[in-house]
């Protein structure tokens, strides 16, 4: 049986995951997220993990006494996480959300387990450091983001060097089509109103000011080994087509499914097998499927972080950092949308860089950038 670690397990990749670890009768043998015990504690009594973590130590002291009757381990703070990140079990599936995750999925590479990544930001952030780490220790790195799932499922029995292009599509998010004028006073719940997937609440403003799609490409450059010039955006309002490939002769295999992430979590879980059927794609029901070019000038994010990808170094890692700190400001009603991308952009502007960097800088890089947003904020 296969043995699973999940961090992040209370948010929504973590809820489906356990949902696909039921079906696919696999053992979970470590949970954590970040202060939400009760949920934790509803997960800890129904798959009986050995372990559990909680990033919040005084959501873990609750944690500990709520699960006193069992044998359950459990583990706080950062170190707690890592811990858990490193217990039993051969696949560590990486659902975070931001950078928090980063150093718990090195960890868990350091100890050579493959992992299931959903978590871009780790990619986005330490993407050269883990490539060269998994390479060390032989381990395999799965996506999970939906599009980079169907970019690897695409590239199945494809031979060296015949890959040309990857196709990225984009939902477009809520704001498709809307003007600079038109987003001036939208709101955190207008952004948070995604037409096609349900996902956390980062991601989700993530998708509206098409920051998520600009980490996507990053995250491709490193996956798959290719430039951001390689790679070709499309905004594909169905969300069915998940991505795809060309290849030297001009053919492109794309790979299609409802937006439902169940799947490339599964299929990240069961490679090279495929798992059981969640739902069912009716192409009839669904009739046409359109492709148009992202509004680059509406939607700065996305430039910016190309941008911040062809400049390489600690360039990714700062507009990923601005971008939490901003995303967070606009979901507390502290900044209007439109200013996300304002901040992103200074806090590029501001970064010092270094091509040849440890984790450490990552962190520090991270640091300046948040740092940065809260200046220009006049909140520090
Ligand atoms: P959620 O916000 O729903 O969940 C985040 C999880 O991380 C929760 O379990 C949360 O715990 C935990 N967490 C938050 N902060 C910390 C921390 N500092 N230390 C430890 N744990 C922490 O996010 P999503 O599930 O939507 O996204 C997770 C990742 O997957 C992101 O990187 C996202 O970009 C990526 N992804 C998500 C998709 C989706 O459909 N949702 C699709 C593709 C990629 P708690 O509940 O206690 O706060
Ligand atoms: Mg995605």
């Amino acid at each position: 049986m296969k043995e699973l670690i999940i961090l992040g397990s209370t948010g929504s990749i973590g809820t489906q995951s356990l949902e696909v670890a039921k079906a696919q009768n696999i053992r979970v043998r470590a949970l954590t997220a970040g202060s939400n015990h009760k949920l934790l504690e509803e997960q800890a009594r129904q798959f009986k993990p050995d372990v559990v973590a909680l990033s919040d130590i005084s959501a873990a002291k609750q944690l500990k006494i709520a699960l006193g009757d069992t044998d359950i381990k459990v583990l706080s703070g950062e170190e707690g996480i890592i811990e858990a990140a490193t217990y039993k079990g051969e696949t560590v599936l990486s659902s975070i959300v931001g950078i928090a995750g980063l150093r718990p999925t090195l960890a868990a590479i350091e100890c050579g387990k493959n992992i299931a990544l959903a978590n871009k930001e780790t990619m986005v952030t330490g993407g050269t450091i883990v490539n060269k780490l998994a390479k060390e220790k032989g381990v395999k790195i799965l996506p999970v983001d939906s599009e980079h799932s169907a970019i690897f499922q695409s590239l199945q029995g494809a031979l060296e060097g015949s890959l040309k292009k990857i196709l990225l599509t984009a939902s477009g998010g809520p704001f498709f089509n809307k003007t600079r004028e038109e987003l001036k006073n939208v709101t955190a719940k207008d952004a948070l109103k995604h037409p096609n997937w349900s996902m956390g609440a980062k991601i989700t403003i993530d998708s509206a000011t098409l920051m998520n799609k600009g980490l996507e490409v990053i995250e491709a450059v490193h996956l798959f080994g290719v430039k951001a010039s390689d790679i070709e955006v499309l905004v594909h309002r169905q969300s069915i087509v998940h991505s795809g490939v060309e290849f030297s002769d001009g053919a492109v295999i794309a790979q299609l499914g409802t937006p439902d992430m169940k799947i490339p979590i599964q299929y990240a879980l069961t490679y090279p097998e495929r798992g059981v059927k969640f739902e069912n794609l009716d192409l009839f029901k669904i009739g046409t499927l359109t492709f148009e070019k992202p509004d680059l000038d509406t939607f700065r994010c996305l430039p910016l972080c190309i941008e911040a990808i062809n400049k390489g170094g600690l360039y990714p890692t700062a507009v990923n950092g601005a971008n939490e700190e901003s995303v967070r400001l606009f979901l507390e009603g502290k900044i209007g949308f439109l200013q996300i991308a304002e901040l992103n952009e200074k806090a590029m502007e501001k970064a010092v860089n270094k091509t040849d960097y440890t984790v450490e800088d990552i962190f520090e890089a991270d640091l300046q950038a948040r740092e940065t947003v809260l200046k220009a904020c006049g909140i520090i």
